[in-house]
Formats: structure tokens, C-alpha cells, sequence
């Protein structure tokens, strides 16, 4: 396959400009005769939503939640940025898109990221102008704070709620065209199918998750904003019914996969605590502005916080990154806190944390002041682990996070698919190889506020479509498939829970496409996936019927899903044979134990093409070429 990334031509601050000028335009009249089918309603499906119903389009939403706040998105703490440059401590748009491009390691797309940093501006606005309570300074300005990989402050935020206070705007913008009529809204579907016809991506079927049944959809376009596929470790940050069902059975029809193997694993999470947990909490990267992250100096150390001595403590981050301390990237503080915990310097039961230490900020800054910007986390931090922040350092170890990987897309954010665009995390356009903190709010609004709504008329404007319905064989064929395997699912009455298989795959995952990985461990984890979705089938028990409420048929599915993209995320690791960002490849390492790029048989993104059930898919590269930034040996001292 030729992938056409289509980055606009001409110097790279005006690529974006140009771009808007050349795409062609649907005249107001007939924006109305255009369909856009939706998917998700996060911060991308519910800012694409609004924006394109507000432009005149019918749009019809579908998410698998019973409200559309109920995405994810909902659950972002520590802020997104934007280069407003209100400190007046040197951002601007080019120092973004720089740290964007160097935090991501060098493997995202130069023209992606100039217009990410470029709209993040805009973004701002725009949730002001809708009412969202950003944190203000005492002048009445909006207030920033510091995330990894900067050495500045660009983020705006909303104590410690700031997804969920964007989404509520960016809902309040998606109920107004709901009311208008031109939104047509439908919770509780989820999509488990593309439909294409003639090649364009024409429709969806989703099942109705209260009554059962199939449904088809049909539109002109189809945009999947249907996040992130962290879940795939079974224990993750994300919200429980975060999938990539939807964009696994996209890649099935032809949409490429871009760089699976990018996962983000965030250093500050609440540690596992037991076998049946079933999800992780995030301890918000912000609190890296005041908390200061240490380990004991000797390992075995088991004496209690507080009566270790401050010469006898390693604040690990602030000796090795002087320049960036606790706040370097997230990639780099996990990889430093599983080195220090692997040299057995480890708190806690487990030996699997290190301690994130507020003390000085409360003695300089006062107990209030620590209050007033983290109150709500460090209130969630005690409820959760019965332990009072204020007094004693928090405990925390990293978890899986985020996705950097997802369905490749071009600069019109359209995948390999005609017709099927892909926003927010679901896609892999812009963080490259590691994702900076406050990133993803940014990429997710940029892309459905204020990206979608040009590329997508361009789209339309330049096709050409026939009438289809829904009683179109395509999709036919497609709700065939979508029964046949539901009831597959619920025929096998083996002996094992959804979950069971879940936690098993997820461990395989962590252990060896985790936070290190090796060429055997790799290998092995292939083959485990193997056995282990082959005993799936024969041995998954899902109760219930198929018309019916079925949270246990709903897993099963997605399950399934994460058993079989599995597989392709190893093999994106296996493929590629060097360490970048959160992809650590232990063959390749600095002398410091960084991870260590191969440009020169690297420099690419990963889009990997389905070429049948049981095949090995085919990978295909997108030449990644630097013209503005040099490629450096990424360095946070
Ligand atoms: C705890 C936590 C804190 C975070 N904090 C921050 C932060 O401070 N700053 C930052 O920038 N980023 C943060 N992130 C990351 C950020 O929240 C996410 O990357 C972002 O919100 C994803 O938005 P999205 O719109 O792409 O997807 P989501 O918000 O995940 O929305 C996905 C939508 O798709 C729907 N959906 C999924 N599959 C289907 C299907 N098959 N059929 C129908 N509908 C479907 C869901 O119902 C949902 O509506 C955080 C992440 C976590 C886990």
C-alpha cells in the first residue's frame, strides 16, 4: 500500500493556511445533504459533533455509555496546554510543537504537530467563551502550571477536573445541536462494524446494548473518535470500557494501524494492591510541580518514610535530570522508577513503588496552598490507600496510561479507508513515541473543534457518492457477521470468566510489551496470545442471552478484540528494533540505560495492513522527514 500522509507543501508555519485555502468547500445549501455517522463522545466525538452539526451537517452520535459524559474523556485531571504564553516564561507556538516533537521522540509527523501547537490557542478560547472554569491568577488571568518535558508553564487547567470540565462544555455544544435536531444522539450503541461500499466508508452497525439488536447506519462519512486501548493490559488508568473494538474491525476492512506498540506507561499511579483489582487510579502528573520523588538510598530498606534521614534519601529524578527533575517526561520517570525498584530501593509491601514527597512543598508553601491546586487528588490518594498525603509521602509506581499508537491517518486525518477519519486518541497522528502530559486534551479538541470541520468538507466536496441505504448488501453482510459472532460467544459455555482471560492477557502484556521489552520476551508473549485466544473460543463462558442488558456479552466482544490486536502490537514491537519513547527495547540503550533511536532504519511510522484472518499482517512505512527540528539524542539533564 502507498500511504499518502498528504502534508501540505510550503514552509511549515503555513502549511495549515494553505491547506484550508485549497480544500475544497461544501456550500452552506448543501452542507445539509450530507450525513457524518459519529462515533464516540469524548472530548474529540463530542467536539467533531458539535462543530460539524453547528456547520449545517446531519450528524449522527453514537456512544456506549448511557450520556455522552460518561466518555472518558471525563476523566482527565491535570490539564491540556496551549502556547498562550500568559507566564510570559518563553513559550510560543514553535517551543510547543518543539517539545511536542522531542517528547514524542522524533517519531511523529512534523506538519501534525506544527498545527496541534498552532490550534491549541484556539482551543482555549473556545472552552472560555463556553464557560469552562479554568484556574485563574489573582489578576484574572488564566493560570498555567508545569507538565513533563517542559520548562515552562503552558497548561490550563481546572483543579485537579479538567476533562471533565472541558467535556461538559464541549457536551453543552453537542446537546445544543441535539436540541436543534441537526445531532441525532445514540447512547448505549456500540459499533462492531465498518460498512463500506465501493470502497468509501458508507455506514456502521452497532448493537443496541439495552435491547440486543443489530442495528445499521448509514452516512456519507464515518469518524471514529473512540479513544484509546490501554485496557488491552487489563490494568490501566483508562475507564473500564475503554476498547479498540471499533477501530480493530476498522483495521479489518483496510484501515491501517499506526505504531501499535506505542504505550504510554505513567510513573504516578497508585500501585497494584491485589489480584482482583480491576482497574489502576493516575495521581495526576501535576502533582510532579511540588511533589519530589525519592527512594531510599540502600536497597532493602524497609524503614518508614519518616525515619529515613534526608542524606540517606535519592531523589533519583533530581540527581540524573538536573535541568528537567521530577518533571521530565513520563516515558523517562517510569522507566526510572522500575530501574530503582529492580535494584530492590522499592517502598511499600510489594517493593513495586517509590514515594512521591510533599513535604517540602507544604513547609514552603503551606498546607493550604497544596490544598487549593490538589485537593481533590490527594483526598482520592486516602480514600483509596487509607493514607493522609499531607502527612506521609504518596506511594506510586507506574501504570499504563495512554496510546500513542492507533488507526494511521493523514493530515486530513483520514485513514486508509475514503471516508473513515479518525480523531483523538484514536488515531496515532501527533505524540509520536511518548505523549507529553496535557497533550491529549489538546490533540483531541484540535482535531474535532477545529481540524475535522475543514478536512472532512474537503472530502465531500471532492467525492463523488451513489445512494445507498441501509438495505444494501454490504451491510447485509455485515450484520451476519456481527450475529454469527455473538452467538458464537455466547455458545462456548466453557469453564473461564471474560475477565479471567482478560487479567491473564493483560499480565503476558505488562511482563513483556510492558514498560521493557526483549526479542524472547516478545516471542514468548506471541505465542502465549496465541494459545491463549485459541483457548478463548473453546473456553469462554458468557452468561446471559443476546436480546437482553449483557454487560458480560459486551466484555466478551471486546476481549476478543484486545486478544487478537494484541498479537499485532507485538509484532509492531518485534519490528521494530530500537528504543524510542515508550517503546524501550532493553537491545537498545544509552551507556545511561535512555532509550536509543536507529534513525537511520527507524525514522518511520509503523501503518500495518490486514491481510486476513490467520496471515501475518503487512507492514507498510511512512518516511518520517525532519525538516525544521534536528534529531537529537533526546536529553532531559
Ligand atoms: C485518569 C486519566 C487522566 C488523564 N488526564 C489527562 C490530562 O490531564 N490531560 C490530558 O491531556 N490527557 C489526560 N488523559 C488522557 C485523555 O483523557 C484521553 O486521551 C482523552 O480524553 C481521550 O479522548 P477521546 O475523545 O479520544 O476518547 P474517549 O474520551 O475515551 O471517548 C471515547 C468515546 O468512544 C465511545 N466508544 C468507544 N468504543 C465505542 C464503540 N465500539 N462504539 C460506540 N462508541 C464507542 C465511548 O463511549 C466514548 O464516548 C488522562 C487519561 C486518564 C486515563
Amino acid at each position: 500500500m502507498r500511504l499518502d500522509a498528504k502534508i501540505p507543501a510550503g514552509p511549515l508555519a503555513q502549511k495549515w493556511d494553505r491547506h484550508r485555502f485549497e480544500l475544497k468547500l461544501v456550500n452552506p445549501a448543501n452542507k445539509r445533504k450530507y450525513d457524518i455517522i459519529v462515533v464516540g463522545t469524548g472530548l474529540a466525538g463530542a467536539s467533531a459533533s458539535a462543530s460539524l452539526a453547528e456547520l449545517g451537517y446531519n450528524v449522527k452520535t453514537f456512544c456506549i455509555h448511557d450520556s455522552p459524559r460518561r466518555a472518558h474523556s471525563i476523566a482527565a485531571q491535570g490539564g491540556i496546554n496551549a502556547a498562550k504564553n500568559y507566564p510570559n516564561d518563553g513559550d510560543s507556538i514553535w517551543r510547543l510543537f518543539y517539545d511536542t516533537v522531542k517528547g514524542g521522540d522524533f517519531r511523529a509527523r512534523e506538519a501534525n504537530v506544527y498545527r496541534l501547537a498552532q490550534v491549541s490557542n484556539l482551543i482555549i478560547d473556545q472552552c472560555v467563551a463556553q464557560g469552562v472554569p479554568f484556574a485563574r491568577e489573582y489578576g484574572g488571568l488564566l493560570a498555567n502550571r508545569s507538565f513533563g518535558g517542559a520548562q515552562l508553564s503552558r497548561t490550563f487547567y481546572a483543579r485537579g477536573q479538567t476533562g471533565q470540565q472541558l467535556l461538559l462544555g464541549a457536551y453543552s455544544a453537542l446537546m445544543r445541536q441535539v436540541a436543534t435536531g441537526k445531532v441525532r444522539m445514540f447512547p448505549r450503541r456500540e459499533m462492531l462494524d465498518l460498512v463500506l461500499i465501493n470502497g468509501q466508508a458508507r455506514g456502521i452497525v452497532a448493537r443496541n446494548l439495552v435491547s440486543g439488536e443489530i442495528e445499521r447506519h448509514e452516512g456519507h462519512a464515518v469518524v471514529l473518535c473512540t479513544g484509546g486501548y490501554g485496557n488491552v493490559y487489563y490494568l490501566s488508568t483508562n475507564a473500564k470500557a475503554c476498547n479498540v473494538t471499533a477501530t480493530f474491525r476498522a483495521y479489518k476492512h483496510g484501515a491501517c494501524f499506526g505504531n501499535p506498540c506505542f504505550t504510554q506507561i505513567h510513573p504516578t499511579c497508585i500501585p497494584v494492591h491485589g489480584t482482583y483489582q480491576s482497574k489502576l487510579t493516575l495521581m495526576s502528573e501535576s502533582l510532579r510541580n511540588d511533589g519530589r520523588v525519592w527512594v531510599p538510598k540502600t536497597p532493602g530498606d524497609k524503614r518508614k518514610p519518616s525515619q529515613i534521614p534526608e542524606a540517606e534519601r535519592d531523589y533519583f529524578l533530581e540527581r540524573k535530570y538536573p535541568s528537567f527533575g521530577n518533571l521530565v517526561p513520563r516515558d523517562v520517570a517510569s522507566r526510572n522508577a522500575k530501574e530503582q525498584c529492580d535494584q530492590d530501593k522499592g517502598v511499600g509491601d510489594t517493593g513495586l513503588a517509590v514515594y512521591l514527597d510533599f513535604a517540602d512543598a507544604i513547609q514552603r508553601d503551606s498546607r493550604a496552598v497544596i490544598e487549593k491546586k490538589y485537593g481533590n487528588l490527594f483526598q482520592m490518594y486516602e480514600k483509596i490507600t487509607g493514607e493522609d498525603p499531607y502527612e506521609t509521602p504518596m506511594m506510586i509506581y507506574p501504570a499504563v496510561h495512554y496510546t500513542m499508537g492507533g488507526l494511521w491517518v493523514d493530515y486530513n486525518l483520514m485513514s486508509t479507508i475514503d471516508g473513515l477519519f479518525v480523531l483523538g486518541e484514536a488515531n496515532f497522528s501527533d505524540h509520536g513515541a511518548n505523549r507529553l502530559g496535557a497533550s491529549a486534551l489538546m490533540q483531541g479538541l484540535a482535531d474535532g473543534y477545529f481540524v475535522i470541520p475543514y478536512t472532512i468538507g474537503g472530502y465531500l466536496a471532492g467525492s463523488r457518492f451513489t445512494e445507498v441505504s441501509t438495505d444494501h448488501s454490504a451491510f447485509g453482510d455485515s450484520v451476519k457477521q456481527v450475529q454469527e459472532r455473538v452467538a458464537k460467544l455466547l455458545a462456548a459455555r466453557g469453564r473461564r470468566t471474560v475477565d479471567d482471560f482478560h487479567r491473564e492477557l493483560g499480565l503476558v502484556m505488562w511482563d513483556h510489551c510492558g514498560m521493557a521489552r526483549t526479542n524472547d520476551g516478545l516471542k514468548t508473549a506471541r505465542s502465549r496470545i496465541q494459545a491463549l485466544r485459541a483457548e478463548f473460543w473453546e473456553n469462554v463462558r458468557v452468561p446471559g442471552a443476546e436480546h437482553d442488558f449483557n454487560q458480560s456479552l459486551e466484555k466478551a466482544g471486546r476481549v476478543a478484540d484486545f486478544l487478537e490486536f494484541a498479537e499485532l502490537m507485538i509484532l509492531d514491537a518485534l519490528a521494530r528494533q530500537e528504543s524510542c519513547g515508550g517503546h524501550f527495547n532493553e537491545a537498545y540503550q544509552t551507556e545511561e540505560n535512555e532509550a536509543k533511536r536507529d534513525d537511520a532504519h527507524f525514522c518511520h511510522a509503523a501503518a500495518w495492513e490486514f491481510t486476513g484472518d490467520g496471515k501475518d499482517p503487512v507492514l507498510n512505512k511512512e518516511p518520517l522527514v525532519f525538516e525544521n527540528v534536528h534529531l537529537t539524542q533526546r536529553s532531559y539533564k
